[in-house]
């Protein structure tokens, strides 16, 4: 369609974009497209008309008109107005957008559902990559329709329902005693011995192309003038990554309305903040974080090789980085669920940490607009929460007084 060619991150070297591309010399690529052919293909108006699914974007995307894209149904996410919860922390607008609705119940289908297509296109029979839990499974999902193997590495200490989920959609997949990243060393060691095509985040090209919908998305939905700050959780960063390079093929299109661009907070646990800590020290590469640990699985990264992009992005839009409490990340987690009517996953309720503290150091102003992602479902974490009900034993008289100190 409009798409020129692959670029390489670090050094801009250019990549034909017609042949199956990983990383170059171990970094990421971009896929760049003809934006002024784009944009005089399309308008807003025919765009308005087109169906609900991140497939209404398709000038946008790398998907060649011969190329069939495989999917499972990616609706536009909702965007819910979360006045109580804005409240509470001091913001007058505040919008959840839920991606817990999307194919297997994660924002990580719109990075699969890319990838796989492209993959697809270019032949591929086998797939692998290392997985914090949401991304192994929908990997599975769209591997499955698509009609390929797929093998998932994920630390033993991912959530069970991950599991259950990328084993319920066929893949093969393992359990490893160690972190997502001697997970991805796995992987990158059978794309040699076994001929696997690596879905490593960063690792394609294509994933960041998918999460690039979020923006798109976004901007539609707020009629083209994005809002002043938008919180995400950061692992290993396509997400944001994906997002600000949509705001900045919007704003090269002259689409959209804002004078200044969002402002993007990358969020993540003090158990695990290698982002954060680079950002404080105003370095473009991250350290390894030690002893990476957090109940948020999705952003349990110790070391991302995209660190550099996503710092690039918090710095170019005039955001900031932000770890917060790991011991506190369930309590936001039952307050946000509580006030705003959806289950939000901890990844996500770490951004409310986050929203506390940035109004707190009136970083975040009250009149300011403010967009949080909900990345996941909380339902994805069922051994993280610690729930018991109490009993009625209706063999015995039902007591209402015990009922009523319930309420
Ligand atoms: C993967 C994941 C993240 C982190 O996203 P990145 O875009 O890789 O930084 C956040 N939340 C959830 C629920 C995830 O599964």
């Amino acid at each position: 369609m409009f798409v020129t060619h692959l670029e390489s991150a670090l050094d801009g070297a250019r990549l034909p974009a017609d042949t199956l591309h990983t990383t170059h010399r171990d970094k990421p690529l971009w896929v760049r497209y003809d934006l002024k052919a784009l944009g005089n293909s399309i308008s807003k108006k025919e765009l308005k008309e087109r169906e609900p699914t991140l497939w209404r974007y398709r000038e946008f995307l790398p998907v060649p008109k011969r190329a069939r894209p495989v999917s499972l149904g990616e609706i536009i996410t909702p965007l819910i107005q979360a006045e109580p919860l804005g409240h509470h922390f001091g913001v007058k607008k505040l919008w959840l957008k839920d991606e817990s609705r999307l194919p297997t119940g994660s924002f990580k289908s719109r990075g699969m559902a890319l990838a796989i297509t492209m993959a697809r296109h270019f032949g591929v029979k086998k797939i692998a990559l290392p997985t914090a839990g949401n991304a192994g499974a929908a990997a599975a999902a769209y591997a499955a329709i698509a009609g390929m193997e797929a093998y998932v590495f994920m630390p033993e200490d991912t959530p069970k329902v991950n599991q259950i989920e990328t084993i319920l959609y066929g893949a093969r997949a393992f359990l490893v005693n160690g972190l997502i990243t001697d997970c991805g060393r796995i992987v990158r060691e059978g794309t040699n011995r076994l001929g696997w095509h690596d879905l490593s985040t960063l690792r394609e090209p294509y994933r960041i192309e998918g999460k690039k919908t979020m923006g798109l998305e976004l901007a539609e939905q707020f009629n083209w003038k994005l809002p002043d700050v938008i919180i995400y959780p950061t692992g290993g960063g396509t997400g944001l990554i994906g997002m600000w390079k949509a705001f900045k093929e919007l704003r090269e299109l002259d689409w959209l309305e804002n004078t200044t661009m969002p402002r993007l907070v990358a969020v993540q646990s003090d158990g695990c903040c290698p982002i954060v800590k680079a950002f404080e020290a105003g370095r473009r590469f991250a350290e390894p974080f030690p002893n990476a640990h957090t109940v948020a699985s999705g952003i349990r990264v110790p070391s991302a090789l995209g660190d550099f992009m996503i710092l690039d992005a918090i710095r170019e839009s005039g955001g900031t980085a932000v770890a917060v409490e790991e011991g506190r990340i369930i309590e936001w987690l039952k307050l946000a669920s509580q006030m705003a009517g959806l289950s939000i996953c901890p990844e996500s309720a770490a951004c409310i940490g986050a929203l506390e503290k940035l109004v707190s150091e009136k970083w975040l102003k009250p009149d300011e607009s403010v967009i949080v992602f909900n990345t996941a479902s909380a339902l994805k974490y069922i051994e993280k929460f610690d729930i018991e009900l109490p009993q009625i034993d209706i063999k015995k008289e039902i007591s209402w007084e015990t009922i009523a100190s319930y309420l």
